[in-house]
């Protein structure tokens, strides 16, 4: 009989999921079931910022991988929407040293001005250092890539709600809104900010995952080509020069928490706002007046701010895989390749 794995969820995390596993297993019936398009969720509203670093050794080798796995891809199809851009970190005082030490590769601590024009002027006594390798990509678009070349080898329902999902003996079933149950020997459930849905609420609910908005503002101010992106490690928090859509994005760490992605948040708040803008004062006082507007989304965040992967339920045939804290695209690659060694256990 021929294994039959069904993917749960096509956003980023999912869709590299299903592109692996067709490699990794080419015997396997593959079902991708998404309640939408693929790639509409977190996917879709993501600032696709990768850079290689964490704070502990399995997320700076999960960024490692992913690196590695991004650059692959990006040299087999140039046509992909993954572009280079140079990054610079910077932070302030002893704060500095630790911060960079979370970098997998960080060129040396410089006080020379940072090179993108957009946060030019920082404040005295600022520390800054290069980290190579990095790129940005339009999240959306590249699942969409993903998504076309996979689709002829697996099913791909998209627009199909999953119901409830189940154990029966001996396989994982998926009930869907079109009244059809697809049994499975394998679900990998890949459900972005639906972490808490209640398809799978009760065996998702020991991980105690849970969901915050995300705000990454627009910013318009001219972008040139060779512009660098700025990463403010002590904030969580970046600027980052979208140059195919033209305009600069700030993203800061905004702590709404529990919130639905079924009601999101409406748009960017006047506290959204505050927050950002006070944030940016600190290191480029000029910019944060121009922020108004942005994207607004949500993301699931663990206990650990580590990815989850992990069996859930008691059979050993369903596994999660995200959780990945406002880092699932730079860490999708790493989760998917977990995700697959878990299915050869
Ligand atoms: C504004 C913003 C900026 C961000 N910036 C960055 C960044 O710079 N770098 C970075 O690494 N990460 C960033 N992130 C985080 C990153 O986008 C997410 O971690 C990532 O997209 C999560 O991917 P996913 O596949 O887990 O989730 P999703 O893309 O949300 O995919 C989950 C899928 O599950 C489907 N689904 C849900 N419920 C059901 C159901 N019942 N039945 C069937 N299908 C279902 C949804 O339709 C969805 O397509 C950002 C996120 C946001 C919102």
């Amino acid at each position: 009989m021929r294994e039959r794995i069904i993917v749960a969820g096509a956003g980023i995390i999912g869709s590299v999921i299903v592109k692996e596993l067709l490699a990794a297993r080419p015997g396997a019936e593959i079902i991708a079931i998404d309640r939408d398009l693929a790639g509409s969720g977190a996917t879709r509203r993501s600032a696709g910022l990768h850079f290689a670093a964490g704070r502990t050794d399995r997320t700076r080798a999960m960024a490692a991988t992913s690196e590695r796995y991004y650059q692959a891809l990006a040299a087999d199809d140039p046509r992909l929407p993954i572009y280079p851009v140079a990054l610079d970190a910077v932070a302030f005082g002893a704060a500095a040293e630790s911060a960079r030490s979370r970098f997998v590769n960080a060129g040396p601590i410089e006080t020379s001005p940072i090179r993108a024009k957009a946060a030019r002027g920082q404040p005295q006594g600022a520390s800054v250092w290069s980290v190579p390798a990095c790129h940005y990509s339009d999240v959306g678009a590249l699942t969409d890539f993903l998504v076309r070349d996979f689709r002829p080898a697996i099913s791909m329902l998209e627009g199909v709600t999953i119901a409830r999902i189940e154990e029966e003996e001996g396989v994982a079933a998926a009930v869907l809104s079109t009244g059809e149950t697809v049994r499975a020997d394998r679900l990998v459930l890949a459900p972005g900010p639906w972490v808490n849905a209640a398809a799978w609420r009760a065996m998702v609910a020991p991980l105690g995952v849970r969901v915050k908005k995300i705000v990454a503002f627009h910013l318009n101010a001219p972008v040139d080509e060779g512009d660098a992106a700025v990463l403010f490690p002590e904030e969580d928090a970046f600027l980052l020069p979208l140059q195919h859509r033209g305009h600069w994005l700030f993203s800061y760490t905004c702590l709404d928490w529990d919130v639905d992605p079924d009601a999101p948040p409406p748009g960017v708040t006047r506290q959204n706002l505050d927050e950002a803008q006070a944030v940016l004062r600190r290191y480029a006082p000029d910019l944060a007046d121009r922020l108004r507007s942005g994207r607004v989304f949500c993301d699931a965040y663990s206990p650990s701010r580590e990815p989850i992967v992990a069996k859930i339920g008691g059979s050993g045939r369903i596994i999660f895989a995200g959780a990945a804290n406002g880092s699932g695209y730079r860490l999708a690659p790493a989760i998917a390749a977990e995700a697959l060694s878990l299915l050869d256990d």
